[in-house]
């Protein structure tokens, strides 16, 4: 079995700019534009490196701010192929039996997304491990998120021709680090490792997106409605949903039933856009997708950890007014 270490660039949607989901119609952040891989064999020998430029579908012009970043310019974007023959190429020279590897979840999040508007076959969980949370463990005893650059310091990589922000050069920068942390035996404990991780699995592909725009106040958006009231993608029926839980910053879930078609994650997000008349307006995006045991596990840890977090600041709040009182 061969180790595949990748790395992606991608181009994103200004901050304020909601046609992007509009047009693909899913809650996506970026369009990869290149992907960069490098191959090594079961002695952690680098035997070959693949890199691609990718032109986008939909975000064809490039945000100044990854033009800064990767050093990509517009030109090279309008040279570059087709997604989808893309990561076929890159396929094909991953060959029949191989492991991908990645530094940290965004990239592997951003190649599921790309994967899925494509509607290509997705890459599962056991195919892929998180180079971050094997160099943590092995090197500091935690899970945490250390960058790239910080492992590769303090490693000790040296490479002068390879600059950061590269797909390729970060895909080789990352394999140095398999390298020295002894890949093989790191990967021996990972599947208890990785549990204390975020898990870019937690959620089966989207099954529909909808996106409601034009809310002028951002509190309570999630209780709205259009966010309350789900039906089966399968048979229409009204699910019976329990309430929306915040799981951080402006992402919410809550888990709507289906008597014949069973259990449903609902992920909510809150946003803010500038409309077309240069106004600061809120949406808010829900996709369905099917449920599992983890997802209800995180649900219901969440919760109780929601109403814990209540019931103290109405204590402080009690406490507050009494004290005003005496
Ligand atoms: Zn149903």
């Amino acid at each position: 079995m061969n180790y595949i270490v990748f790395d992606l660039e991608w181009n994103q949607p200004y901050s304020n700019d909601i046609s992007f989901m509009k047009r693909t119609k899913m809650p996506i952040r970026g369009e990869i534009i290149q992907i960069g891989a490098v191959k090594l064999n079961e002695q952690l020998d680098i035997v070959d490196t693949f890199t691609v430029y990718i032109k986008p579908k939909f975000l064809t012009s490039m945000h100044k701010h990854v033009k800064k970043l990767t050093g990509i310019t517009q030109n090279e974007l309008n040279m570059g192929v087709p997604f989808v023959l893309a990561y076929n190429n890159f396929k094909l020279w991953c060959g029949d039996d191989y492991m991908l590897l990645s530094w940290g979840v965004d990239d592997i999040l951003m190649l599921r997304e790309n994967l899925l508007l494509h509607t290509m076959k997705s890459v599962d969980y056991h195919q892929w491990a998180d180079i971050q949370v094997l160099y943590s463990y092995e090197r500091h005893g935690i899970v945490k998120q250390f960058s790239l650059a910080s492992a590769v310091k303090d490693l000790g990589v040296t490479n002068d021709k390879l600059s950061a922000h590269n797909a390729l050069h970060d895909a080789i920068f990352t394999a140095h680090v398999c390298q020295k942390i002894d890949l093989n035996r790191a990967l021996m404990h990972y599947d208890v490792v990785r549990k204390e991780a975020p898990n870019p699995f937690l959620y089966p592909p989207g099954l529909i997106f909808f996106m409601y725009e034009n809310f002028l106040e951002k509190k309570r958006i999630v209780y709205d409605r259009k966010g309350r009231i789900s039906f089966c993608p399968y048979c229409q029926h009204r699910l019976e949903s329990t309430n929306p839980e915040r799981m951080q910053g402006d992402y919410y879930l809550s888990i709507g039933i289906c008597p014949k078609h069973g259990e449903f994650a609902i992920q909510l997000k809150v946003g803010k856009y500038t409309n077309s008349s240069g106004e600061s307006r809120f949406y808010l995006t829900k996709v369905l997708s099917h449920s599992t045991d983890e997802i209800i596990k995180l649900y219901t840890e969440k919760s109780a950890l929601n109403r814990e977090k209540e019931r103290r600041y109405q204590e402080r709040r009690r406490l507050q007014l009494e004290q005003k009182k005496g």
